[in-house]
Formats: structure tokens, C-alpha cells, sequence
């Protein structure tokens, strides 16, 4: 597995009319960035400006997300890789319902397989329940890591949550990432 399999799912995704999710998106968001790092971060799914833009985690909560991920782990947007569970915008910014999670998840799936990464961050209670498969708060199951199908799963806040939480909540999430990049020189 590799680029051209990724490529292959983003073609795939680019037509994609599995769920409900198509008839409102502008662009289908993917994923970007690099494929090589081992590290995966995993958000709920596009909102307004990256369904506009066709990015994820654009807007200020991605600037906040690319200036924690600078000053923690030292890696600048193009050399981690960044996706959603689901790769359609939510009208109105609701959560994804879990039909249309269902309905995705083969793209998150086949992202994992191409990319491999040993290290994969969640951002928020979406992402984070998604992948864990259970229904407890962020607050309850970030603040440590996760051995999560082989790898290493580090749960965080979203950074919409940290624009609005302030200082505490940042802080958080800065001890998240350390967390994340000693998991990542460990592997
Ligand atoms: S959210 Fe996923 S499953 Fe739904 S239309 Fe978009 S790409 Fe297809």
C-alpha cells in the first residue's frame, strides 16, 4: 500500500454518494499531508471553510492545531497527515450522524492501511468515540495513550474546543502532543 492507493480512495471519495452528507458538501475533504511521518491526526469532519477550501482543519482552530503541532512535535502541516471520519461537511457543523460514520468509514479505514502511521491523534469526543468505539467524554479518556489496533492512539481536545476553553484547555492539549511525540520516538 502507498500513494497510489490513497490516491486511488481520494478519487474514490472525490464521487462518493454513500450517504446523505453529498447532496449538501461543496468539496469532498480527504485528508492531506504527508504520507511517510507515522503520524495520523484524526478530526470529526469538514466544517464551512474546509468544505469551501477543500482542506482539513483550515480556519483559526487549524492555525491553532499547526502552531501546537510546531512548537510540540516539531512538524509543520506537510509532514504529518490530517483527515476526518467522515469527509463530507455536516450541515450546519452537526455532529456526524452514525450512518453516514458507517457510511465513510471504509475511506478512514483505507487511510489507515495506505498510511500505516504507529501514532494517530483524535481530536475531540467525536473522533475520539469513534475510534475507541465508546461513548465516554474526551475529558475522561485523553491524558493518556492508547494501544489501539496495533498503534498508538492519543486522544485530544479539538482545537474549536481549546479557541474556546483558553489557556487551561491548550495547555492540555500541549501535554497531549508531548505525549503523542514521545509515543512516536518510542516506536
Ligand atoms: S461523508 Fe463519506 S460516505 Fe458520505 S458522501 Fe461523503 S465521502 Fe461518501
Amino acid at each position: 500500500m502507498g500513494a497510489a492507493t490513497l490516491e486511488a480512495l481520494a478519487a474514490q471519495a472525490a464521487c462518493c454518494t454513500a450517504c446523505r452528507l453529498h447532496e449538501t458538501r461543496t468539496t469532498v475533504v480527504f485528508g492531506t499531508g504527508s504520507q511517510r511521518s507515522g503520524l495520523l491526526f484524526v478530526g470529526e469532519g469538514p466544517g464551512r471553510d474546509e468544505d469551501l477550501q477543500g482542506e482539513p482543519f483550515v480556519g483559526r482552530s487549524g492555525q491553532l492545531l499547526d502552531r501546537l503541532a510546531l512548537e510540540e512535535l516539531g512538524l509543520t502541516r506537510a509532514e504529518f497527515y490530517i483527515a476526518n471520519v467522515v469527509k463530507c461537511r455536516p450541515p450546519g457543523n452537526r455532529d456526524p450522524a452514525p450512518d453516514e460514520i458507517a457510511a465513510c468509514s471504509g475511506f478512514l479505514d483505507g487511510q489507515l492501511e495506505a498510511l500505516d502511521p504507529k501514532v494517530v491523534i483524535s481530536l475531540g469526543n467525536v473522533a475520539t468515540r469513534v475510534l475507541l468505539s465508546t461513548d465516554a467524554p474526551i475529558s475522561s479518556l485523553r491524558g493518556r495513550t492508547h494501544a489501539w489496533r496495533g498503534r498508538v492512539l492519543v486522544p485530544t481536545f479539538h482545537p474549536a474546543y481549546a479557541l474556546r476553553g483558553g489557556s487551561g484547555v491548550v495547555a492540555q492539549m500541549r501535554a497531549d502532543l508531548v505525549r503523542a511525540k514521545l509515543a512516536l520516538a518510542a516506536t
